[in-house]
C-alpha cells in the first residue's frame, strides 16, 4: 500500500509541471534587458581603457551566470594590473571619470569588506556595482554558467528555488541566510547526486581551462557542448525535482555531519573538512563548500537563530510540495 500511495504521489505530481515551468518562463529576463546591459557595459569598457589600456572589465554574478532575473542590478569586475595598485585610488579615480561621464548616484565604497564603485546609468536605467581584481568571482560566475548550458532543468530549478528564497525573505546573507550563489550551488549538486545524475561534476574530469588566481589552481571540464545530453537518461520533471529538493534539505541533509561539495560531486564528512567546531565566526551549521575557494564555507553567515529560519522554511517548502493542493501559489507566497 506505502509503495502504491508513494507512486501515486510521483505521478501526481506531473500536475505542477505546467504551473512551475509558467513562473521559470516569467522569470526569464527580456532580450532588450540584455541588449541595454550589453551597451551600458561597452560604454563603461570604453571609459576604462582610456585610462588604462591594459584594463579589463569581466561581467560576473547573475547578469553572467545564467541565473539573473529582470531588473537585477549588474556586477562588473575591472581587473587590472596588480602590482604596487592601491584600489582604494583606483576606485576614487573610477567614480571621477564615471561622475563626469553623466553616470548617477557615483559612490566610491572604500572602506566595504568589498571595495566597489556603485552607479546608475540614466540612459538604460541599470544599477551597477564595479569591483577590483575579484577575479575568483569572475572564474566561478563561468562554472555557473557552464553548468547551467548542460541541463536546461538546473535553470528552472535554481529560478524557482531563488524565487522562493527572496520571496521567503532567506536570500539575506546580512540576516543570516544564504546568497544566491549558495542556492545555486545547492541546485548543481542536488542534480549531480540524481540517480542517473542529471548533472556530471566538471571538476573531476580532464580540464579543458584552467586558470590559478590568488594560487588557487581552478581548472575543469569546460567543452560542455561535447557532452551532448547528459542527463537525458532522467527524465524527471521540475516538479519532481522541486520536490525532491526541498525533501532533501527539510528531511534528508544530514546538517551535524557533512558537506555539500560540486567540486568532488558528492557529500563529503564535516571532519575531513575540520568544520565540526566553531572558528571565529565560521559555525558551519550548514556546509556548503565553494568549488574553488575549498577552505570558504558559503553557509559560514548561518548563525544559531538564522538556521531554525532556513529549516523552517526548508520544512514548510517540502511540507506544501507533499500536501497543498496549490503547490506553487503557497510556495511563494510573500514571508
Ligand atoms: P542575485 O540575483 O540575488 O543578485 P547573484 O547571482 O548576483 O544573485 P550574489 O550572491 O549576489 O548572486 O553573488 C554575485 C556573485 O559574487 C556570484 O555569482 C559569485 O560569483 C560571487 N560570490 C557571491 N558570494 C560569494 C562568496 N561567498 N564567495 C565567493 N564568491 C561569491
Ligand atoms: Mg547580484
Amino acid at each position: 500500500r506505502m509503495v502504491k500511495r508513494y507512486m501515486a504521489c510521483r505521478n501526481d505530481i506531473h500536475r505542477y509541471d505546467a504551473p512551475f515551468m509558467a513562473v521559470y518562463k516569467s522569470l526569464i529576463p527580456a532580450e532588450e534587458e540584455l541588449e541595454k546591459q550589453k551597451q551600458l557595459m561597452a560604454q563603461l569598457e570604453n571609459l576604462v581603457s582610456k585610462e588604462w589600456p591594459h584594463a579589463k572589465l569581466y561581467l560576473y554574478g547573475s547578469c553572467a551566470n545564467s541565473f539573473g532575473f529582470p531588473k537585477s542590478d549588474i556586477d562588473v569586475c575591472l581587473a587590472i594590473e596588480d602590482d604596487g595598485i592601491n584600489k582604494s585610488e583606483i576606485l576614487l579615480k573610477l567614480a571621477n571619470i564615471l561622475e563626469s561621464n553623466k553616470l548617477q548616484n557615483v559612490q566610491a565604497l572604500t572602506r566595504a569588506r568589498v571595495p566597489i564603485v556603485k552607479l546608475m546609468d540614466p540612459v538604460t536605467g541599470i544599477s551597477c556595482d564595479i569591483c577590483i581584481n575579484n577575479v575568483l568571482a569572475v572564474v566561478n560566475t563561468k562554472l555557473l554558467r557552464d553548468y547551467a548550458r548542460i541541463d536546461v532543468r538546473l535553470r528552472q530549478l535554481a529560478f524557482i528555488v531563488k524565487h522562493w528564497a527572496k520571496s521567503r525573505k532567506v536570500n539575506e546573507t546580512y540576516q543570516g541566510t544564504l546568497s544566491s550563489y549558495a542556492y545555486v550551488l545547492m541546485c548543481i549538486h542536488f542534480l549531480q547526486l540524481r540517480r542517473p545524475p542529471i548533472l556530471p561534476c566538471l571538476q573531476e574530469m580532464e580540464p579543458t581551462y584552467s586558470v590559478r588566481v590568488d594560487n588557487i589552481r581552478c581548472a575543469y571540464f569546460d567543452k560542455v557542448d561535447r557532452l551532448g545530453n547528459f542527463g537525458s537518461s532522467n527524465r524527471e520533471t521540475i516538479a519532481e525535482l522541486v520536490w525532491g529538493f526541498f525533501n532533501y534539505w527539510a528531511y534528508a541533509h544530514d546538517y551535524s555531519n557533512t558537506v555539500v561539495s560540486v567540486r568532488t560531486g558528492s557529500i563529503l564528512g564535516k571532519r575531513e573538512k575540520d568544520w565540526t567546531r566553531r572558528v571565529g565566526n565560521d559555525r558551519h551549521l550548514i556546509c556548503i563548500e565553494d568549488p574553488f575557494e575549498t577552505s570558504h564555507d558559503l553557509g559560514r553567515v548561518v548563525d544559531k537563530f538564522s538556521i531554525r529560519v532556513l529549516r523552517e522554511e526548508f520544512e514548510r517548502a517540502a511540507k506544501i510540495m507533499h500536501h497543498d493542493p496549490n503547490p506553487c501559489a503557497k510556495l511563494f507566497e510573500p514571508y
